[in-house]
């Protein structure tokens, strides 16, 4: 493999900035750490993946509903979810260099004789450290007045389980599927997006009988496997990593992690989670609420709901996909290398999906292609180009991963048709104007990528 070609996450990042998908924040101060701003690109990924998914959840399951909580919550949520007690990292700090460690991730030998990894200093004990934003609500700070940012969007779907289940007569297997910050403060950020202390996640709580968990867990397993197969990620970049016994979170039965093979390596993308019935009976403990489900198409049985969740990043999606459809090709002829970065994003993924080019400004071209943005715009998320040479237009469009390019030119003007440009082979094909939406909207049906 030519490595001046492959793909790092250096290039990811830079390419990232260039193009106006993500910026770092507050990057005039220098930067803030573990936070990153989406730009006019990246927004439009970001929001394709996040559409993807809730179609995927909601439009396409009949059991599944919607949600959209707070992320300001009863400081007594946390307590029942066990966060206060056992959401925390070990930490360590080099005395000498001042770097700061989570000890499960430095080596063994290292860490037991306290040996710095980055500069050989002394390391201090190993600490605990709980990964909430502590803050306070109201004019006084005191303990009364602790309330914690989100960390997972999971404990709203809990606590509004009953409520759903009473407004929309949901019964029993049904699933709630939100969206949502949440904040965690991560000792270590780093690779970019891919762990960060503000983030994005979209998950789905499934409530289902108890006995009846293990099917459910494999039937999503199953079910995320192929969202991330049918937005043409591809296979042999995913993999399946099961929960050993010492990984296993304290509630959960089995839990098994979507891994995607990030420059850095194989990791974790999302996770899907047998988590018993231990959130909703935390829940009733704490809250002295009776949160037991009343089966009412079986004489009224009762009981506590075991909970199947998927719960994925969505900005580390959004990395991912970039990551997946970032390639560079040698497009030249012969002896003469010519690269192109492409980004090889599925078209319903693509933060644009065509380009209007005019092939010159001149003779009433470039108002001829606005009129056909304007035909188009309705339908898709179109850009309009007509700076510089039209080779290097199309490269533009290549970098940010927009699969269709509509060229104009004179036989435009004579006679009505357009030049349609394939972004993964470059192929173009001549189609009658009127005929574009539909030709496009065909392409995106059965797009697959080579
Ligand atoms: P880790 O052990 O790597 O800290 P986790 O197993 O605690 O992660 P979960 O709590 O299962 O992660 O979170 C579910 C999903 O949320 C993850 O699969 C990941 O996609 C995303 N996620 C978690 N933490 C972060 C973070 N700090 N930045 C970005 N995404 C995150």
């Amino acid at each position: 493999m030519d490595t001046a070609h492959s793909i790092t996450m250096e290039k990811i990042v830079s390419l990232c900035k260039r193009r106006g998908f993500v910026f770092q924040s507050s990057e005039v101060y220098g930067g803030q750490a573990g936070a990153w701003d989406y730009g006019p690109i990246g927004i439009e990924l970001k929001n394709n993946i996040q559409r993807a998914w809730w179609k995927e959840m909601t439009q396409l399951h009949d059991n599944i509903v919607g949600l959209d909580a707070a992320i300001l919550m009863h400081p007594r949520v946390w307590e029942a979810s066990g966060h206060v007690e056992n959401f925390t990292d070990p930490l360590v700090d080099c005395k000498k260099c001042k770097a700061r460690f989570r000890a499960d991730q430095i080596d063994p030998g290292l860490l037991a004789q306290k040996k710095c990894p980055e500069c050989g200093g002394e390391l201090t004990d190993t600490r605990k450290f709980n990964l909430m934003f502590k803050t306070h609500i109201g004019p006084a700070e005191d303990t009364a007045s602790v309330i914690y940012l989100r960390p997972e969007t999971a404990q709203g779907i809990y606590v509004n389980y009953k409520n759903i289940i009473q407004s929309n007569r949901m019964k029993i297997p049904f699933g709630i599927a939100q969206v949502g910050k949440a904040f965690r403060n991560e000792i270590v950020t780093k690779n970019f997006i891919f762990r960060t202390c503000e983030f994005e996640q979209m998950e789905m709580q499934f409530f289902v009988k108890p006995g009846e968990d293990e099917k459910w867990f494999n039937y999503w397993r199953g079910e995320r496997w192929n969202f991330y197969k049918k937005y043409g990620v591809r296979q042999e970049k995913l993999r399946w990593h099961q929960h050993g016994p010492d990984e296993l979170a304290h509630y959960a039965k089995d839990a098994y992690d979507i891994e995607f093979e990030f420059p850095m390596g194989f990791r974790e993308l999302e996770g899907v989670h047998n988590r018993t019935n231990y959130d909703l009976t935390r829940h009733t403990e704490f809250s002295g609420k009776d949160l037991q489900y009343i089966d009412q198409d079986n004489g009224a049985e009762r009981y506590v709901p075991f909970i199947i969740e998927t719960s994925a990043g969505l900005t580390r999606n959004v990395l991912m996909f970039l990551c997946d459809a970032y390639d560079e090709e040698n497009v030249g002829a012969g002896d003469k290398p010519d690269w192109r970065t492409v980004l090889r994003f599925h078209p319903k993924i693509a933060p644009i999906t065509v380009a209007v080019l005019p092939l010159f400004k001149k003779d009433g071209l470039s108002e001829l292609a606005v009129d056909i943005r304007n035909g188009l715009r309705e339908s898709f998320m179109t850009d309009y180009d007509e700076g510089g040479s039209i080779g290097k237009r199309y490269r533009r469009q290549d970098e940010t991963g927009t699969p269709f390019c509509v060229t104009i030119d004179y036989q435009t003007k004579e006679d009505n048709t357009v030049t349609v440009r394939f972004r993964d082979s470059m192929e173009q094909i001549r189609v009658p104007r009127d005929e574009l939406t539909a030709v496009i909207n065909r392409e995106i049906s059965s797009y697959s990528r080579k």
